[in-house]
């Protein structure tokens, strides 16, 4: 069996603000000794019995533990459990659909998950349909469809699209059918989709969360309790566990999250602004600007306007690689979130599974490139694309 989560911060403190919830743990296991961090629980198994409630760490460790319950708070949400990596958290939400079922998803996803829907979970009879969730037809589709889920993304990774979750969660749940929305390029401190209506509120801790580039994790997050036991159920069923070690990394990344995203954000505004008037730069996505083509959702539902900076150039494949390359403060590199900025071109990186044909119909081209802004002055950041994008002269 496994315990309740403790309530503690709540009692101390009814109603902290985030930056608190994201330093102080409502459990420390560490009564003895009065240490400020939580040691780091390096033990597959525990003695039968224990006060805890702990049996073996494939199911539930205190590190485990410890970051469930910061990211719940943050989250502001009843029940958080954590994974292996943002896919392990994917594939524990996909593994409590049955053959046949209909997943309804929104047509720009991260690549893998595109990857893990048509190359993995459809081999188990799971059927899926993609459509433009921005798109009005695509919601009343709900009704038409009566898929077993809806699957979301907001903004979506590279296009930053902004599907307004509070319409598709109203539309879902008039029929009863669970919402996932994967938050990761928001946070929980930018966006709350179970507060707009969500059932199952996604993110990989590998990026925002954890801030450093140096570990992998991924969460699940919800009010409802007959989803919790099924995440659960699948953390261990399925062997989806982080490792303690990566759960202590994150839980220490996550006391700075509301540091490192501001500082990110501004960055990421100035960014935009100065690129959208950038000759070599044919447009720019940002989820704040008035430009963006879900501006008013985007102003609605998120607090600001993340730490990703999408833009359009002129080029083929070998110029943008080139732009890429010509940097010295981006890395070219997957993933994004980190204190460190990078670079990526979706369309070769992290969309490459994705078929030639979506990535046109999406718009993924060659001429995009996706900027995962990180907590340098933004001056240098600013130089530093001007002389890459000298290249495109
Ligand atoms: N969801 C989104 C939006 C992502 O961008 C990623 C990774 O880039 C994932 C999920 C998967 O997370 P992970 O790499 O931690 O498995």
């Amino acid at each position: 069996m496994r315990p309740d989560r403790g309530h503690h911060l709540q009692r101390q403190a009814p109603t902290p603000a985030d930056a608190t919830r994201a330093i102080h743990h409502g459990e420390s296991f560490a009564e003895e000794t009065g240490t400020v961090m939580p040691p780091i629980y390096s033990t597959s198994t525990f003695a039968h019995g224990n006060p805890g409630g702990f049996d073996y760490t494939r199911s539930g460790n205190p590190n485990f533990r410890i970051l469930e319950g910061v990211l719940a708070s943050v989250e502001h949400c009843e029940h958080a459990t954590v994974f292996g990596s943002g896919v392990s958290a994917i594939t524990a939400i996909a593994s409590s659909l049955s053959q046949g079922d209909l997943v309804l998803c929104e047509e720009n996803l991260y690549g893998c998950t595109v990857r893990l829907f048509e190359q993995v979970f459809a081999k188990f009879g799971i059927r899926t349909e993609w459509v433009d969730f921005t798109s009005p037809e695509a919601v009343s589709s709900i009704a038409a469809r009566k898929p077993a889920m809806v699957w979301l993304e907001s903004p979506t990774n590279p296009l930053l699209k902004v599907i307004d979750l509070r319409q598709v969660c109203a539309a879902a749940k008039a029929i009863d059918v669970p919402v996932v929305v994967d938050n990761t390029f928001a946070t929980a401190l930018v966006q709350r989709p179970l507060q707009l209506g969500a059932t199952l509120s996604l993110t990989s801790t590998t990026k925002y969360i954890n801030g450093h580039s140096d570990a992998l994790g991924g969460a699940v997050c919800t009010d409802d309790p007959t989803w919790q036991r099924k995440m659960v159920f699948a953390q261990k069923a399925l062997g989806l566990q982080p490792s303690p070690f990566d759960c202590w990394l994150i839980t220490r990344g996550i006391k700075t999250l509301p540091l490192r995203l501001r500082q990110q954000m501004a960055n990421a505004a100035a960014l935009a602004d100065h690129l959208a008037d950038h000759a070599q730069v044919n447009w720019v996505r940002y989820p704040h600007r008035r430009d963006h083509p879900q501006h008013v959702t985007a102003m609605q539902q998120m607090s600001a306007g993340g730490a990703i900076v999408t833009i359009g150039v002129e080029a083929g494949r070998e110029q943008a690689y080139a732009v890429c390359k010509a940097l010295h403060w981006f890395t070219m590199a997957e993933s994004l979130g980190g204190v460190e900025s990078l670079i990526c071109h979706p369309a070769t990186m992290t969309h490459a599974s994705v078929s030639t044909e979506v990535k046109q119909k999406l718009g993924i081209s060659d001429g995009l490139i996706r900027l995962s802004v990180g907590c340098e002055d933004a001056s240098d950041l600013v130089a530093d694309l001007d002389q890459a994008l000298c290249l495109l002269r």
